[in-house]
């Protein structure tokens, strides 16, 4: 049973070898695909339209979030601007909450989406990514006095049962609720949703929550601005890679979004992150 499972599985991914090099001919021909039907360039639309358009949830520092001017700061815009100056066009923000990023996306809302988002299996199979740029982790965020500590399983076990505090739809909230994808193992925890993390940090500090689980820079951002009143256990949850999330097929885009990210990746985002932590 798993043997043949295994093999469908290699046949479909050989079928998306193939498929990724049918698009890859129809861009050098640019305009028509191999059977005949017409195909419009991402990138032409948007050089033609003289803006892209980037989504985003402003909550999230230093990735993005709102300066004291109301702008939307941080190192994804850094890196999507770079883009737009690529395709020598403005960039344009939209601030929306997080979990309906990806159906916005493909809904044709805008042209990428740049949000600290983790490239996972289930997102794959609605968008596509670029290559990552930035390596994260889940983290837990508890009150300064908590006495969790352990390892995962222990952690896990800790937390099974109890209030976790998350932001909506994010991997965060997918290990709270100990999905598998996630290698969550917590049982049976009431997962509060919130539509940022700042907010739930919230509700840890008001004793509604017993933990928040979230990415460890916005982690760090948010323990810094409450001072002494929140503490992040040392123990990683997970392994994730962040990266800008695109339309289904856009490859000329994505390739576009790729170079940029390759300039960036390393020592200029770790440059950024430590600019905008101060911010
Ligand atoms: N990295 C997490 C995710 O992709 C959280 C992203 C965010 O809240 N902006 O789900």
């Amino acid at each position: 049973m798993k043997k043949k499972f295994a093999l469908a599985l290699a046949a479909f991914m050989m079928m998306g070898t193939l498929a990724a090099c049918g698009s890859t001919n129809t861009n050098e021909n640019a305009g028509s695909a191999a059977d005949g039907t017409s195909t419009t360039s991402a990138v032409d639309a948007i050089k033609e339209k003289g803006e892209i358009v980037m989504l985003t949830n402003a909550a999230f520092p230093p990735f993005e979030y709102l300066a004291d001017d109301g702008s939307v700061q941080g190192v994804d815009v850094e890196i999507a601007q770079a883009v737009a100056d690529k395709l020598g066009v403005e960039l344009k923000i939209v601030d929306m909450d997080f979990d309906p990023i990806v159906n916005s996306l493909k809904a044709g809302k805008g042209d990428f989406a740049a949000a600290g988002m983790t490239i996972t299996e289930e997102r794959l199979k609605q968008v596509d990514f670029s290559d990552e740029y930035v390596t994260s982790s889940q983290v837990v965020v508890v009150r300064a006095d908590s006495k969790l500590e352990g390892d995962k399983a222990a952690i896990d076990a800790a937390l099974s049962g109890k209030n976790i505090a998350v932001q909506t739809g994010t991997t965060g909230d997918w290990y709270a609720a100990g999905e598998e994808e996630t290698g969550s193992t917590i049982k049976d925890a009431n997962v509060l949703q919130y539509k940022s993390a700042t907010e739930a940090a919230l509700y840890l500090i008001n004793g509604k929550a017993d933990a928040v689980i979230i990415d460890q820079k916005p982690a760090e951002a948010i323990v810094a601005t409450n001072e002494g009143k929140l503490k992040i256990l040392d123990t990683k949850l997970t392994d994730e890679e962040y990266a800008f999330a695109i339309q289904k097929g856009q490859d000329d885009l994505k390739a576009v979004i790729n170079e940029v990210i390759a300039e960036y990746k390393g020592d200029k985002v770790d440059e950024l992150i430590t600019k905008h932590m101060g911010a």
